[in-house]
């Protein structure tokens, strides 16, 4: 079957681009070296908004709110066609002390987001250690579930027409005259008319030698999973970079970790009792709690976390979608529509350039 796009990589950054392709009539391949959606977009919270929004740059403000804006209707024609339920809930997100009040206050008045001051619930901090101040409550932000997410967008692609091989590593591109004429694989060689990389932290490897100056590397996050009866908190909490995501169900997330650990994501022992330190001082019902999951993922670290999207400067068929580094999660329908904007040549809904690859 001869395809009219290829997409190396099956996470959540590759399905919502073939999504968006198959949609506008392309007749699409996604190529995966293991299973659809296992490395980082399966490892990561959820939390539809950067941690502390007022400390990045205006190109990842600009990515993260149009994107959030389309989550609401993108899950529910997810959760209508696909039967699972990706769990987009605005569950909002209280922020503990310490933080900048000035910059955050600033930061939300400029962009019209949603602030309240609030007191810290009596059944956090029990032991009082850092409980200074109020905290900031941010009523907008939601989460998704992951493994649901991927998995409803996965179907999706495939009742869209979509093709997903797994167990296929792409081993190099065949590029003649600036164009992309194959793609080696461990699976065979396939060809198409245009070539999407979207392999998230391992992008770089692909590419070899056409990576130009395209600087995405691995980021390990470690994460904890705890199971209550019901959801012990209301909303996410954050603290510092921990945070906890209560899920409808009763469990709750604790992430996570920010190392430099090269392809190596194993989970290890010094980040499990950083993570569960630092939550059960946040939630101290967590010490009655045993930890019932671990797990690291990689992400694609771009510098300023300002991914990169658009066509390859140099081979005309090829275009990448990657380095959405802590926040890809949330980025992935604006970055399915500007990159397949693109390739169809649809107006795009604002300025893109600070995303193209040079
Ligand atoms: C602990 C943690 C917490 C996070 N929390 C959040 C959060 O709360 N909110 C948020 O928005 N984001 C969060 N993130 C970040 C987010 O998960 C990532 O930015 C996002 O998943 C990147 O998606 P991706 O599709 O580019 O990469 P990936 O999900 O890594 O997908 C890339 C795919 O490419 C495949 N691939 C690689 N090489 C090849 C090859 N040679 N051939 C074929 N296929 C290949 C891989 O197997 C993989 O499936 C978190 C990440 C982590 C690790």
């Amino acid at each position: 079957m001869k395809s009219d796009v290829i997409v190396v990589g099956a996470g959540i950054i590759g399905l919502a681009t073939a999504a968006r392709l198959l949609a506008q009539g392309a007749a699409v391949t996604l190529l995966e070296r293991s299973l659809i959606g296992h490395e980082s977009s399966w490892a990561g919270g959820g939390i539809l908004s950067p941690l502390h929004p007022w400390n990045y740059a205006d190109e990842v403000t600009r990515l993260t709110d149009y994107s959030t804006l389309l989550f609401p209707s993108w899950t529910a024609e997810l959760h209508d066609k696909s039967g699972i339920d990706p769990e987009y809930e605005k569950s909002g997100l209280l922020m503990l002390p310490p933080y900048d009040a000035v910059a955050a206050r600033r930061w939300c008045s400029k962009q019209n987001i949603e602030i309240e001051q609030r007191s810290i619930p009596d059944d956090l901090f029990e032991d009082n250690a850092e409980r200074t101040g109020q905290a900031l409550f941010f009523p907008g932000i939601a989460q998704v579930r992951n493994p649901r997410l991927l998995r409803a967008l996965s179907i999706h692609v495939t009742q869209l027409g979509g093709r997903i091989v797994e167990h296929c590593t792409v081993t190099g591109l065949k590029i003649v005259h600036r164009q992309v004429q194959s793609i080696a694989s461990t699976g065979g060689d396939f060809s198409a008319g245009d070539y999407v990389v979207s392999a998230g932290a391992w992008s770089n490897s692909i590419l070899g030698s056409h990576a130009a100056n395209l600087d995405i590397k691995p980021v390990k996050g470690q994460m904890l999973l705890f199971k209550y009866d019901s959801p012990p908190i209301r909303t996410m909490l954050v603290q510092n970079d921990l945070y906890l995501i209560p899920r409808r169900d009763g469990y709750l997330l604790a992430g996570s970790t920010l190392e430099d650990a090269g392809f190596d994501k194993r989970p290890t022992r010094s980040a499990h009792d950083h993570l569960l330190t630092h939550a059960c001082a946040i939630l101290p019902s967590l010490g009655n709690k045993s930890v019932i999951r671990h797990w690291a993922g990689l992400r694609p670290a771009s510098p300023n976390n300002i991914p990169t999207i658009g066509r390859h400067p140099e081979v005309r068929n090829l275009f990448i979608n990657s380095g959405h580094f802590r926040y890809g999660v949330t980025m992935a329908p604006a970055s399915a529509e500007i990159l397949v904007n693109e390739m169809t040549g649809i107006p795009q809904p604002f300025d893109v350039s600070p995303y193209r690859m040079r």
